[in-house]
């Protein structure tokens, strides 16, 4: 088994300026793209492919979506920055728009995901020593092993992804990690009198799209109020209708008391994260203690309430929910010996691969990217199918055969 790939010269002139000139800190599959348009991809050399990655969740409304790309480019034409050490006129309405999307007193904007992770983190321990009384210094945050949260040296230090850490440290402390989907190592975690928050992923998507049992956002929703615990979630990759709801949380109508947002916030056009709270949380921090240079630009705001109003006006909760359905039920039906498991909720799914050979999920994606489909195997024998929301059950279909007519690859 081996998947020959013939690269024109176009792209390989492309591969090859990355190589030389570019850190060698991703490794990505050799298809190089110059357009997108909805569900599709276009490479350099005119072909097109199914987008089954959607850049980690960020395109859930689609490439290059009409009505964002007209905010961004109506907006870019008129301020695009003006720091928060002056007002906009975009920034309130943004802040009263998402704060009453979402049903939260306050927004904190930032830029990429990981800020708005680390954002939280300062919001729940400030809460920890100004509201809840924990000695100063001593605040605990529990998160989970397996986790993924992004990048920065603070938010490896509680990675357990050798890969992620190593020779990264050192690293910080306060960190506590329990077992995902174990709630009676959360409830033991929360004996500390200095546990501040559980910081999670609804589903962990990075690990392999691990999907806890249900009831598990339930539990957590009723220890963290029982024990004085903030419930953190990080729906960064799970929320703005990703997973069939429009926050994973929504599942169990469980509402987390700080949301944290990325990604799809500005349907893949710029990075734009937000962290949403309740006064209580969020006035702990004042002028000064936190910020951004680039956090709520209008531009970053504009393009924000455009790609929120897409996902409600064309109803990407709903399609979430009816093609992931349509998907994993069409992937089982294939009754592949190479496929072990297909699981996932909405359109954020992920099939485990069965084979002996350790490059079988590599190898995959390269079969499907001749045949017209890219996806990208995460943690060695995962593929993740998240398709843009926009997709419809014809396309659903079409990408079925082309999986099918892959995986007769590694027989
Ligand atoms: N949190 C989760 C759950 C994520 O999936 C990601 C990115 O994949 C991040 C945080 C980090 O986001 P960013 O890469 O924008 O910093």
């Amino acid at each position: 088994m081996h998947t020959t790939i013939a690269l024109s010269a176009t792209s390989q002139h492309y591969l090859d300026l990355e190589e030389k000139f570019g850190a060698h800190n991703y490794h990505p599959l050799p298809v190089v793209l110059d357009r997108g348009e909805g569900v599709f991809l276009y490479d350099v050399d005119g072909k097109s492919y199914y987008d089954f990655l959607s850049g980690y969740s960020a395109v859930n409304q689609g490439h290059c979506h009409p009505k964002i790309i007209a905010a961004l480019i109506e907006q870019a034409q008129k301020l695009t920055l003006t720091s928060r050490a002056f007002h906009s006129n975009l920034l309130g309405e943004y802040e009263q728009y998402i704060t009453t999307y979402f049903g939260y007193d306050k927004v904190l904007p930032m830029n990429t995901g990981v800020e708005a992770v680390e954002t939280a983190i300062k919001l729940s321990r400030k809460w920890a020593y100004q509201v809840k009384g924990v000695a100063e210094n001593q605040a605990k945050i529990i998160v989970c092993e397996g986790n993924f949260h992004g990048r920065t040296t603070g938010v490896i230090s509680f990675s357990n992804d050798t890969s992620a850490t190593k020779n990264f440290g050192p690293y910080m402390s306060g960190y506590q990690a329990i077992p995902f989907n174990d709630t009676a190592a959360l409830e033991k975690a929360f004996q500390d009198k200095n546990a501040a928050a559980f910081l999670f992923e609804p589903i962990q998507g990075e690990a392999g799209v691990v999907v806890p049992d249900e009831g598990y956002y339930k539990k957590i929703r009723t220890l963290c109020t029982e024990y004085n615990v903030l419930m953190v979630a990080d729906e960064i990759q799970t929320g703005l209708a990703r997973t069939g709801k429009m926050l994973a949380c929504d599942h169990e109508a469980v509402r987390a008391d700080i949301l944290i947002l990325g990604k799809a916030l500005s349907g893949g056009v710029l990075p734009v994260s937000a962290v949403l709270c309740d006064d209580e949380i969020m006035m702990t921090i004042k002028p000064g203690e936190h910020g951004s240079t680039y956090g709520g630009n209008p531009l970053a705001c504009k393009v924000a309430i455009t790609a929120l109003e897409v996902l409600k006006n064309e109803k990407l909760t709903e399609n979430a929910e009816q093609m992931g359905e349509l998907l994993r039920t069409s992937l089982r039906n294939l009754n592949s010996p190479f496929i072990e498991t297909v699981r996932g909720k909405g359109l954020l799914n992920a099939i485990v691969i069965k084979h002996n050979n350790p490059e079988a999920a590599w190898e995959l994606c390269l079969a499907l990217k001749e045949n017209g489909l890219l996806a990208k195997p995460t943690h060695g024998d995962k593929i993740r199918f998240a398709p843009p929301l926009v997709i419809t059950a014809a396309q659903i279909a079409d990408c079925v055969t082309i999986i099918e007519k892959s995986l007769q690859l590694l027989a």
